[in-house]
């Protein structure tokens, strides 16, 4: 079946696949951090913590020095600029402005969980974008529809939609029944700099590609001037032509949870790598409690991965999760990540380096583990592990000069890593990301 959307892209071609419906292919090779393909939101929304803090249209913050406008038709949506403003009451607000607080405060609304409630909006925003299309649709409003109607609809569609605000004309309920039973399993999250600003629905992107928890490609997103938010999805590694690209859908690091999250939200099982050799393991032993113990595993875990190798060498290369010996597996329970994620979050803000570092590196090494090569996730920690070792050298302690001066290479080693892999995915997001903190980081040592 021949897209229009398929002769825009050079880099993605639709290919049958042997269990899912189908597979999203590299039509030639996509070296790391090269660009897949953007596709704007089809409907989005501010998750509800974010609400006043940024635009409602474009999802950025407002400028130095600038508020944002509220809409006095409602004062429940805000504008950085009257461009935003106007953009967004052409595409959804003005069929909304005069309903939506009513509906939100309504018992119906109130009632729902967190989770609906942002589908209620999503959906209250999709229908009025749709009902302001004059029929037939053009071209490209038709395309977005028909790709988000031809996604498979999610498996737990015996729940109804949730309420939404009446349009006009009221939406046909086939097709708001249809849009809806699309929604909990093409939600995208969208995200800056790793941290959740709202969610979205990119039809092209949920049809393209398929999920992997060791994915060799994943999705950032654009905030620009006037525009709603564009999903871009870069590759991790270096993607051969032909191969499948595949994202992640859910977190990979949910090594216990993400299975029932597949079944229960996606209707699928993974067959990844990961997912297999989780399921050879069968039941994960809950780690241990004693802290003689606990460190005995964090010493295997980090000599497993060789993550003082991944520190000193360039030339490092991962161990397969499969290679994982038994006296480990429990490093796969969650909490074993939590506890580890919160003692050096913690110790980073009391000021306890030595915790903190050593701790910093147990979960480097865990990330390693559970992540794919170029993670962000693994250069955002890369850059947290810098950050709490110059704090604790140049910033909090008086450290002798001679000390400051043995800090300095080993800051920088960290730096150079964190740019490598958060290079990968390049400029997303707010502006002032962590690629501008590891350049003033990198300014602060040189000084
Ligand atoms: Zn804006
Ligand atoms: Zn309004
Ligand atoms: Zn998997």
């Amino acid at each position: 079946m021949q897209h229009s959307w398929s002769a825009r892209t050079d880099t993605v071609e639709v290919k049958p696949h042997p269990t899912a419906r189908d597979q999203a292919v590299a039509k030639r090779n996509l070296p790391k951090g090269s660009s897949i393909l953007a596709v704007p939101s089809f409907t989005s929304a501010l998750l509800f913590s974010e609400k006043g803090h940024r635009c409602d249209h474009c999802f950025r913050f407002p400028k130095e020095g600038s508020y944002l406008k509220k809409c006095t038709g409602c004062t429940a949506y805000w504008y950085c600029d009257t461009q935003c403003q106007n953009a967004q009451w052409q595409l959804h607000h003005k069929r909304l402005c005069k309903k939506i607080n009513q509906f939100t405060s309504s018992a119906a609304f109130q009632g729902l969980k967190e989770h609906d409630k942002m589908d209620a909006i999503l959906l209250s925003h999709l229908l009025s974008y749709l009902s302001t299309l004059a029929e037939p649709y053009s071209a490209g409003q038709s395309e977005g529809l028909e790709i988000f109607l031809s996604l498979l609809p999610g498996s737990s569609s015996a729940v109804g939609p949730p309420p939404v605000p009446a349009v006009n004309p009221p939406p046909n309920q086939e097709l708001v029944a249809a849009l809806f039973e699309r929604f909990g399993n093409n939600n995208f999250t969208v995200h800056s700099h790793l941290n959740s600003i709202g969610h979205g629905i990119f039809p092209l992107a949920s049809r393209l590609f398929n999920h992997s928890c060791t994915p060799n490609a994943a999705a950032k997103y654009i905030l620009s001037s006037s525009n709603t938010v564009t999903m871009h999805v870069f590759a991790l590694s270096d993607i051969a032509a032909g191969e499948e690209i595949c994202i992640p859908y859910v977190d990979p690091a949910l090594t216990q949870t993400r299975h029932q999250i597949f079944q229960i939200t996606y209707g699928f099982s993974c067959n990844c790598p990961s997912c297999k050799f989780l399921n050879s393991i069968g039941h994960v032993p809950t780690p241990p409690t004693d802290s003689d113990q606990l460190k005995d595993v964090a010493e295997k875990l980090r000599s497993f991965v060789q993550v003082d190798n991944y520190l000193q060498s360039d030339d490092y290369r991962s161990r397969p999760i499969k290679e994982t010996p038994s006296q480990l597996h429990c490093v796969f329970h969650e909490t074993f990540m939590k506890g580890l994620s919160e003692r050096f979050s913690d110790a980073s803000h009391e000021s306890d380096f030595d915790t903190a570092a050593d701790t910093g590196v147990t979960l480097l090494a865990l990330y390693l583990l559970v992540y794919p090569i170029n993670y962000p996730q693994i250069g955002m920690h890369l850059l947290e592990m810098a950050k709490t070792h110059w704090n604790h050298s140049f910033v909090l302690s008086d450290l002798p000069e001679e000390k400051k001066a043995h800090a300095k290479p080993e800051i920088s080693r960290l730096l150079v890593l964190a740019r490598r892999v958060l290079g990968v995915m390049g400029t997303e997001g707010d502006a002032d990301g962590p690629l501008e903190e590891i350049s003033i980081l990198e300014n602060l040592l040189r000084t």
